[in-house]
């Protein structure tokens, strides 16, 4: 009996002995059968990759990036919705003519694209683009594949934020020239004030000098403002730098609470001073940590009509040192405690009294805080008083030199 298994190549032709008949009608039936299925199979395969090619063509049409194909020939053989619309034109703009920009496959490159539309209602637009290209093939030939990606708005934000960059300098420079110039006559003001009080060159008529105070207490006042606004317009314009030295923080809580005391004892208010009875030494900038510390203790004293101030000096944790400067005073309600630290913010601008300040004060701190590479943190509540925290490395390490 000859053997016609699954892959034998015997003809199908039916000969020989009648017994084996029954056998083979089985076998063709069966083949058939095969035939049948796998005609079925490639015409189901056929349909899925069709399918799955205008799915992939959709996939490709709608892609968020220019997609351009271009033969060996450097001509433009597909193009895709976005690239149209980058290159203003339609399909028969773009099909067949050549693409026009040097194509070098595995970089990514920027082109100046111009519109090519045929149509006057396309825009004559130059726009920027980011082109990436790939070694592709298309209908069988070798071609490259061109990615873009239209970087025009990027490109303008960026210009725009450098010019605003430039504006902001410019200001943060008029600002410092403006009020370095303002304080040279003012300190004259203040110091002839000052001699006119003590009697020199003669001693004034009684008429005379509470005038004179006020000239003096109001320039005092007027060269606070302009520090302030120097200071800030120092640091807004990055011109600080840090210098380091080994200090015991107990001796700057003492200096910074010498200055403040006598505001103080002009209002109803104690001023304490707390700090351990070790020395708490840290290496870091003493000008800067100086200037926060005047700042914290001059705002909670005049935020205290009376009561309490006290600034503490303790041993933070890891490494870490800390200045905290609590006061009995008005406070600060929870909805104003997310922009005291922003620059001209002030929780009432109305009042504007003799001790109105800039509303710069604690901006300068955060700044010069975060150049201690410390953090400033405060609680308050209205009417319950405030309590401002600076930590700080005890170690600063030194600034890069320039
Ligand atoms: P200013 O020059 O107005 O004091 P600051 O930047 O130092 O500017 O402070 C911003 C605002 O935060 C102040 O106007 C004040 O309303 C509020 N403030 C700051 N410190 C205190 C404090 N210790 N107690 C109550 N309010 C405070």
């Amino acid at each position: 009996m000859p053997h016609m298994g699954r892959g034998s190549r015997a003809p199908l032709t039916l000969s020989g002995h009648i017994d084996e008949r029954p056998f083979d009608v089985a076998e063709r039936s069966r083949l058939e059968e095969e035939l049948y299925r796998v005609q079925r199979e490639l015409a189901s395969r056929t349909h899925d990759l069709a399918r799955s090619t205008a799915r992939f063509r959709d996939v490709i049409e709608r892609n968020a990036d220019a997609i351009v194909v271009v033969d060996g020939d450097g001509v433009i053989r597909f193009a895709n919705a976005k690239a149209r619309e980058l290159f203003g034109g339609d399909q028969d703009d773009l099909l067949g003519t050549s693409f026009g920009f040097p194509l070098v496959s595995g970089e990514t490159t920027e082109i100046e694209v111009r519109s090519r539309g045929s149509q006057p209602d396309y825009p004559v637009e130059q726009r920027i683009a980011e082109m990436r290209v790939v070694d592709s093939e298309w209908e069988g030939a070798a071609a490259c594949l061109a990615t873009l990606r239209d970087i025009t708005e990027r490109r303008r934000a960026e210009q725009h934020e450098r010019q605003l960059m430039r504006e902001n300098e410019g200001k943060a420079n008029l600002l410092a020239v403006v009020s370095h110039d303002l304080r040279t006559p003012l300190t004259a003001i203040i110091g002839y004030a000052e001699l006119l009080e003590m009697g020199v060159p003669e001693a004034l008529p009684a008429s005379a000098q509470q005038s004179v105070q006020r000239i003096r207490t109001a320039g005092r006042h007027l060269l606070y403002l302009l520090n302030e606004l120097l200071s800030f317009a120092r640091l807004d314009g990055g011109r600080e730098e840090v210098r380091i030295e080994a200090i015991d923080l107990r001796d700057l809580a003492a200096d910074v609470a010498a200055v403040m005391q006598p505001i103080a004892d002009t209002r109803a208010l104690r001023l304490w001073v707390r700090v351990p009875n070790e020395p708490v030494m840290v290496a870091t900038d003493p000008d800067k940590l100086r200037q926060i510390l005047l700042n914290l203790v001059g705002n909670a004293v005049k935020y205290t009509p009376r009561g309490e101030v006290e600034l503490e000096i303790a041993h933070g944790e890891k490494q870490h040192v800390v200045a905290r400067v609590r006061d009995t005073g008005v406070g600060i309600a929870a909805e104003h405690l997310a922009r005291i630290f922003e620059p001209f913010w002030q929780v009432d601008p109305t009042q504007r009294n003799r001790d109105a300040g800039t509303g710069l004060g604690l901006s300068v701190v955060q700044r010069l805080v975060a150049m201690l590479a410390g953090t400033v943190h405060v609680t308050s509540a209205a009417n319950a008083g405030s309590t401002f925290t600076v930590t700080l490395p005890r170690r600063l390490p030194q600034p890069p030199a320039r």
